[in-house]
């Protein structure tokens, strides 16, 4: 047996074992070990040496054969371009490897290349010292995933057909072994990316910032393999003036300087619209656009940290903060998938920051409107009772001059005058002691015995203004409920006033009360102005009044309808209006019946 007969068998047997293992492993170093030992003990090269792409550079993963040669150039990071560049213009195509003999080696790439240490020979076929053979690893889509070297081949010549043949078989077993490992980690990754966005996710609700920055320095150290994580949250100086921040295994303690300066340049990217994670690193020389590379570069080399991602928190173009990924030296380039990871997360933490704060603004306004609502009731309280004095004194007074016989049209002109005052004096008092009410005395009432009282007060008006009063007859029964008898008859009143009010001459206004479903009810119809629907929006709030011309001729305070719901809601019940403008309208007021 020939020695390449013997190199063929142990080949054969180590591309079978490769294979299966391939197949089967999930360690990636052991299998690129094994091809790597595989190249050399099967097929008689010196050297196997398998690297894996990072980024674009090119990290030595598995070497076979010397373990001198091994340690040297273990873990030695060469940009791509350098090896795989040369593919395109020297090398000669045997199929999928890649030979450059040393007469076209460019000389600057040298000092880069592992040279072993032989004799040159005078032999045409003899391998050269620089003669470089080597095969580029794709993955079945063609996506580069590293490169498979080899040298010192067997007898010192350059490998024969046969023997490039079997070489190729283990370069497409490495191949196959680094698209396998990719699959799985891309796999790993993001069930590992998903499970921690689902964390930052849950978070969405805390009224903490910090507690929340904490959980998410934990959750993405825990899903993205780094050396550090810092999440920090910038000050707004409207609701919070505090700057937050976290870190995870360390607490963050960037220089102040150092924050201001990434957020500056985080505030420049957002203004540009290109709010995006930036990749850094100083092993590469790269720290894109950022301004504060001299800061983040000191503040990683006073760490040993060497690469990162800088992601912001922010939603849309609004920059609340910033999270920063690092790593060593010893550690793979951040990939694809998990900077996408980095950036939603920045984005998740942006969307909870702002809800934290929309959150305290609301409650910071709520205590604010509760403050001058308490105000407001007090200013109209005290006002009311200041104007109803002198007020009755004055309506006093005109009917002795009545009495006197002064000139009659200027007395009634002060009387009705006065009384209109004293109406809106006594809506605004009524209105303040019902806002201040809590408890109402109960009494049985008789829903359509309340109708007909308040038909009956404005007969005379209604007689006057040309417009029909009816009481519906219902069933004939009494409709019961427990009522205030000061109070409710107030809402009837002032729903039936309104329809005689708003209802022009030759109108018709049908007023009915009904037990249904539990509750009494008294429906006041009119076929009068009708209500915009914008107005009936604002309709029970104090001191509205329709925007409707017509409507705003007619004297009203705009308290009526507030004080007829405050009251509707004192007894568990409710107004509620139908209307159509220019048609007519329908008020009903809903109370729960008595429980018998
Ligand atoms: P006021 O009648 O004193 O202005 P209200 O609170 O009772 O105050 O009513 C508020 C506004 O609702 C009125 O100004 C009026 O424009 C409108 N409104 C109330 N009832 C009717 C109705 N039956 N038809 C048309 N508009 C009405």
């Amino acid at each position: 047996m020939t020695r390449f007969d013997t190199f063929h068998a142990d080949g054969v047997r180590r591309l079978y074992e490769v294979t299966r293992r391939v197949n089967s492993s999930t360690d990636l170093a052991e299998v690129l070990e094994l091809i790597a030992t595989g190249v050399c003990e099967g097929l008689g090269y010196g050297v196997a040496a398998i690297s894996r792409l990072e980024g674009n550079t090119l990290v030595m993963a598995a070497v076979g054969g010397d373990d001198a040669v091994r340690d040297e150039i273990i873990g030695r990071r060469t940009p791509a371009e350098q090896v795989l560049g040369r593919e395109f213009s020297i090398a000669d195509h045997w199929g999928i490897l890649r030979f450059v003999p040393h007469d076209r080696l460019p000389p600057e790439q040298i000092s880069s290349l592992w040279v072993p240490d032989i004799e040159v020979s005078d032999d045409p076929d003899a391998w050269h010292p620089l003669d470089a053979l080597y095969a580029p690893l794709y993955s079945s889509t063609g996506k580069l995933l590293g490169n498979m070297a080899v040298d010192l081949p067997p007898d010192n010549k350059v490998p024969s057909q046969q023997q490039r043949e079997l070489l190729e078989m283990f370069v497409v077993q490495a191949g196959v072994a680094l698209e396998n490992a990719q699959r799985r980690e891309q796999l790993s990754h993001q069930v590992r990316h998903g499970e921690a966005l689902k964390k930052l996710a849950l978070l969405s609700g805390t009224l903490e910032i910090e507690p929340a920055l904490q959980e998410a320095a934990e959750a993405l150290f825990e899903a993205v393999p780094v050396a550090q994580v810092t999440v920090r949250c910038f000050a707004d100086d409207v609701e919070d003036h505090d700057n937050y921040s976290a870190g995870m295994p360390a607490p963050a303690n960037a220089e102040d300087s150092t924050v201001m300066a990434i957020r500056q340049d985080l505030v420049r990217h957002a203004a540009q619209g290109r709010l995006r994670p930036v990749v850094f690193s100083v092993r590469d020389e790269d720290f894109g656009d950022l301004e504060a590379a001299p800061l983040i570069r000191a503040r990683l080399e006073q760490d040993g940290w060497t690469h990162g991602v800088l992601a912001p928190i922010g939603v849309d173009r609004e920059v609340m903060g910033y999270l920063v990924l690092l790593r060593e030296q010893s550690n793979p380039s951040f990939d694809p998938d998990e900077v996408a990871a980095i950036h939603e997360a920045g984005r998740e933490l942006g969307r909870l920051v702002r809800d934290v704060r929309l959150r305290r603004t609301e409650r910071r306004l709520l205590v604010e409107l509760r403050e001058l609502d308490r105000y407001k009731g007090e200013l109209i309280a005290t006002i009311s009772h200041e104007l109803k004095t002198p007020l009755t004194s004055i309506i006093g007074h005109t009917e002795l001059l009545e009495e006197a016989g002064v000139q009659p049209s200027s007395v009634s002109a002060i009387g009705r005058n006065a009384a209109r005052l004293d109406r809106l004096v006594s809506n605004l008092l009524n209105y303040s002691r019902i806002q201040g009410r809590r408890e109402l005395q109960r009494v049985p009432l008789d829903l359509v015995e309340l109708c007909r009282t308040s038909l009956e007060m404005l007969r005379i008006q209604a007689q006057s203004a040309g417009v029909s009063l009816e009481l519906l007859a219902a069933d004939g029964g009494p409709v019961l409920v427990m009522g205030d008898a000061e109070e409710l008859p107030r809402v009837v009143d002032n729903l039936c006033s309104n329809a005689v009010k708003y209802t022009p001459h030759g109108g018709r206004i049908e007023v009915s009360a009904r037990a249904l479903d539990g509750r009494g009810e008294i429906l006041v119809r009119d076929t009068g102005l009708g209500i915009s629907p914008q107005d009936q929006g604002h309709l029970f709030s104090a001191f509205h009044r329709s925007t409707n011309p017509e409507a705003l001729t007619i004297p009203g305070t705009g308290l009526g309808l507030a004080i007829s719901r405050t009251i509707a809601e004192l007894h568990g019940g409710d107004i509620i209006v139908a209307s159509v403008l220019g048609t007519g309208s329908e008020f009903t007021l809903r109370i729960p019946l008595i429980d018998v």
